[in-house]
């Protein structure tokens, strides 16, 4: 009998590779400091979970970039899937690409794309400030100011879709993001682990895979600052 869950897990492993100090990606940049800090620290295997997830995200992206580009939706054009965007400061690169680049043939507006699939897009009542500060970014990266990000329900394939207009204080505030996270890296230390602090952040630690370093982390610096 041939286990399927198996060969799946098989074909979706991957060699956990190791990421650069110095290279940054806007995927990452809306997510818990720290949490990424650990990540380029510590990398840790994805569990066999995650990555079906992530693969599901990948399958629906390619369905909506099938449905951009199809002759049954004239209104729009596919101008270009998973376009690269990258942008080299002084002593560090971000790197990332943007699902989509999609025209409105009426008015002949430009808008980037970003597709999040989601467990049930009833209850996406708004963007998530992570998603929006990737989406940023790319706005920012490449002078393209109009961007939206569209929820796909990975169920029933339902969608909720969300423009959202460029906005520089906002893209400025992702480069401090970018500049802060090397910053910790490159002196050794890590970030205050801010979705413990930051309100809105908080469902962050709930999945975050560095958890226990974490709490163990800060036990010890209150430790050292008590002593
Ligand atoms: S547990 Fe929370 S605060 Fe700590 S690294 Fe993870 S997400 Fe950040």
């Amino acid at each position: 009998m041939v286990d399927f869950d198996e060969l799946i897990d098989q074909y979706l492993m991957k060699e956990t590779k190791g990421k650069k100090i110095g290279i940054y990606y806007p995927s990452e940049v809306g997510k818990c400091l720290r949490k990424i800090w650990y990540s380029y620290k510590y990398p840790m295997e994805v569990k066999p979970e995650l990555r079906k997830i992530f693969k599901m995200g990948e399958i629906l992206h390619d369905f909506i970039a099938e449905v951009l580009s199809s002759e049954k939706t004239p209104g729009v054009e596919l101008l270009g899937v998973e376009v690269p965007v990258k942008m080299e400061m002084k002593d560090f690169v971000v790197s990332g690409r943007v699902d989509d680049l999609m025209l409105i043939k009426e008015s002949g507006k430009e808008i980037l794309v970003e597709v999040k699939s989601t467990k049930d897009v009833d209850r996406v009542k708004k963007p998530g400030e992570h998603h929006e500060a990737q989406i940023q970014f790319y706005m920012y990266a490449k002078g393209i100011h109009d961007g939206m990000l569209v929820y796909v329900d990975r169920r029933d394939l339902r969608t909720k879709s969300f423009p959202i207009p460029y906005d520089e204080e906002k893209a400025k505030e992702v480069m401090e993001r970018f500049k802060k996270l090397h910053h910790h890296l490159t002196n050794d230390t890590p970030p205050e682990p801010e979705a413990k602090k930051v309100l809105w952040m908080n469902w962050m630690c709930k999945y975050c895979e560095y958890a226990d370093r974490c709490e163990r982390d800060l036990n010890d610096e209150c430790q050292i600052n008590t002593t």
